[in-house]
């Protein structure tokens, strides 16, 4: 039997209402800042999608466009100047950053209470103390995706391809706080299928189109795919969407899986770290 599609649209669309429900009777509004630096079309367009996100959500919403030589310290500045606004209650700088711009020194000056994208490294530290302030959005979607089918994660063998501290780590986190039994794989894995074969749940974050074939999918499996490539102007996934669903159980689209989820949970963040500001 063909596997049963999991539609993030759907559900993300549906976490996003309730959003709006809830922030429709508050008085006092999440507020979050998004900041690209440069001219990255792609970078523009996902910070197009938060904006259009955040805005119909009905939080309040500054969002900065700053030029391509906008210098690190200048960069700094503005994060210090957000992180102490009251009416901000989270703050999302675009990845990658210019080439001049240190990264990890910029995230790590986001104040952890408003670090929704939950990238920094006392945010990490707190997922793998099991001490969840805002865990990063791809991996909350990934978790809400498997959960959605009905399968329970404890007991299982979950396998996830891709190592970052933005997407594999964190997700392979959340499976192992869910009690399933994670294996984590990486460029350096000799003989994927073997793992790959063995997966109850099975999360793909490189970003190689087709790497996942139907022989190294086992039946009925949740195959979750986070993958993005741009091939001749469309978006596909990393997994062979066509054949592995002939023996997965439950799989996600691309596009129409995770990608929307990541959105919707950057908002739930959102809506999160403004509960965090009023406990500190
Ligand atoms: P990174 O490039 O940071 O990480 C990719 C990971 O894949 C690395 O750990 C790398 O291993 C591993 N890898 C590379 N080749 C192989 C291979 N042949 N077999 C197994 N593992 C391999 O990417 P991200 O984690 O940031 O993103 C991963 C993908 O997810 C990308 O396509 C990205 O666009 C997409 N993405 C999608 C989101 C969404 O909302 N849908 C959100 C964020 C990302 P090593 O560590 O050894 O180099």
């Amino acid at each position: 039997m063909p596997a049963k599609i999991i539609d993030g649209n759907k559900i993300a669309k549906s976490i996003l209402e309730n959003i709006k429900n809830k922030v429709k009777n508050m008085k006092e509004k999440p507020g979050l800042a998004l900041v690209l630096v440069g001219n990255n079309p792609a970078s523009e367009v996902y910070v197009n999608f938060k904006e259009k996100d955040s805005k119909e959500a009905g939080f309040y919403c500054e969002r900065y466009n700053l030029s391509e030589e906008t210098s690190e310290i200048d960069l700094l500045k503005l994060i210090g100047d957000l992180n102490q606004k009251e009416s901000l209650h989270g703050i999302l700088v675009q990845l990658p950053l210019p080439s001049h711009i240190d990264e990890k020194l910029i995230i790590n000056s986001i104040l952890p209470h408003k670090d929704v994208d939950g990238f920094t490294p006392l945010s990490l530290g707190n997922l793998i103390c099991e001490n969840m302030i805002l865990a990063p959005a791809t991996a909350r979607a990934v978790i809400y995706l498997v959960e959605s089918t009905g399968v329970r994660i404890e007991g299982k063998n979950a396998v996830v391809l891709g190592r970052s501290n933005i997407v594999g780590k964190p997700t392979a986190m959340m499976l192992l706080e869910r009690n399933a039994t994670v294996t984590i794989c990486h460029s350096k894995t000799k003989y994927l299928a073997g793992y790959t074969k063995k997966a109850d749940i099975l999360v793909v974050a490189v970003g190689k189109q087709n790497l996942i074939r139907k022989d190294m999918v086992k039946e009925g499996a949740v195959v979750i795919d986070v993958g993005i490539n741009r091939v001749n102007g469309k978006l596909v996934g990393d997994v062979d969407f066509e054949n592995v669903k002939e023996v997965a159980g439950y799989i996600t689209p691309v596009p129409g899986g995770v990608g929307p989820m990541t959105r919707a949970m950057l908002m739930d963040n959102t809506l999160k770290a403004m509960g965090l500001s009023k406990k500190i």
